[in-house]
């Protein structure tokens, strides 16, 4: 199984390259699936490291599978059932889908057979407990227990080769209980939820099961879509689920687990979630404002006596620019008061910040300033509005403090930023 998906990932990345060449995915899949024109195909193996993500699947769970738009992994319990596990079997294969198997032990002990052809068309089979009780949710641990090892004995005595038997289980009818979680994952062994069912377990028409498993996909635009290899109805339902995902632009993806020789496939920690935080979202970019802002500051230089062109017997302290970072920080905090951006009406400041040109309200500021240049009360009311980034010029001339107006962040600009954060 580890071996075919190393080498189906190889195939699919030269599939993927003739893709962006002829602009044609469905053509290049049909190459894929030799005898297949038509076949869906799949698209990719994903790996998967059960330790490090180890409940899946957002019916029940916070992360599922890290799967991109329209990406869809088939899973099927219960089986095998030979009839109608056989004809499951044959429809994946005439479309070339790799898809995950949940086991049943005692099918696996009836049905030895059933799970070497599940092996040998190149599916990840896990399993799904010995007698499928509906309890495990109340059942004491140890009884549990007993049902995952009957299970994973069964399952892996019908296989040539037991290592192919993935550490996957499923609890029957997801009946979750925490203490059974932890005793799965501190075997290793990740537990599989789903993101939509088909309810091909009740009793509906198989065009009902093909009609739940498109809405409920499209409802969330990817996921694992549970169904049941045993049903007649999802034998009945599974070409035209196939036909539609094609129609509709879905692909398949294979998930294998991770193992010495094939690492997880990388993926971030946002990628396991089904609909990961948006740029827009103000919540989600929060808590890495002081961050960067702290970041950032380690990188600035702290400005040089030179740099204030300035006597340094007037400046008891040169201060790096920290007061910035620690502007930016409160902006992070709970809106201030709103008087503490006011701005005196007529100021030079409000006529640099409002839709004035910069070269018009440069000759006002000029204008403005050779008045009070003797005076310091105009300095003072410029200081004022600088102060969280200029303190240390506490006594700028004409010509500094034009330079400070050019480049220093517009007071009211701040004040807009903090009032969209809050
Ligand atoms: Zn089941």
């Amino acid at each position: 199984m580890i071996g075919n998906g190393v080498a189906f990932r190889t195939r699919s990345w030269i599939v993927l390259c003739l893709g962006f060449l002829t602009v044609s995915s469905p053509a290049a899949l049909a190459a894929d699936c030799p005898g297949h024109p038509g076949a869906l195909g799949t698209s990719r193996t994903l790996v998967v490291d059960p330790h490090e993500h180890p409940r899946i699947g957002t019916m029940q769970y916070r992360e599922t599978l890290p799967l991109k738009d329209h990406e869809v992994v088939l899973t099927f319990d219960d089986g095998p059932l030979p009839k109608n596990s056989n004809q499951v079997l044959q429809i994946l294969a005439d479309e070339c889908i790799k898809a995950t198997f949940f086991i049943i032990g005692e099918q696996a002990k009836a049905n030895p057979e059933g799970v070497r052809k599940l092996v040998a068309a190149g599916h990840t089979v896990g399993t799904h407990s010995m007698t499928h009780p509906l309890t495990f949710n109340k059942m004491p641990l140890d009884k549990a227990e007993a049902q995952i090892n009957g299970g994973i004995e069964w399952t892996s005595a019908a296989m040539t080769d037991p290592s192919k038997l993935a550490p996957f289980f499923r609890i029957p009818g997801l009946m979750r209980a925490e203490g059974v979680e932890n005793l799965l994952i501190s075997r290793g062994i990740q537990v599989w939820s789903a993101d939509f069912p088909a309810d091909d377990w009740r009793h509906i028409s198989s065009d009902r099961v093909y009609q739940l498993a498109i809405q409920r996909l499209e409802a969330k635009g990817k996921g694992i879509l549970l169904l049941h290899d045993i049903q007649a109805r999802t034998v009945a339902a599974l070409p035209k689920i196939i036909r539609d995902l094609k129609a509709r632009g879905y692909r398949i993806v294979h998930v294998v687990p991770a193992t010495a020789d094939q690492p997880a496939t990388p993926t971030t920690a946002v990628e396991w979630l089904l609909h990961p935080p948006t740029e827009t979202t103000p919540i989600a970019r929060w808590p890495s404002v002081p961050n960067f802002v702290f970041t950032q500051t380690a990188t600035l230089a702290a400005p040089g006596l030179a740099d204030l062109n300035t006597q340094t017997a007037h400046q008891p302290q040169v201060l790096p620019r920290k007061t910035m970072a620690q502007a930016d920080v409160a902006a992070t905090l709970p809106a201030p008061g709103r008087d503490l951006f006011a701005i005196p009406e007529g100021s030079v400041e409000v006529l640099l910040s409002t839709t004035l040109s910069r070269r018009a309200a440069n000759r006002l500021a000029m204008a403005t300033e050779a008045p009070h240049a003797g005076k310091g009360k105009g300095k003072g009311k410029a200081a004022r509005m600088q102060v969280p980034r200029t303190a240390h010029a506490a006594h700028p001339t004409p010509k500094r403090a034009a330079q400070a107006k050019s480049t220093a962040p517009r007071p009211t600009r701040v004040a807009t930023g903090v009032k969209k954060r809050a």
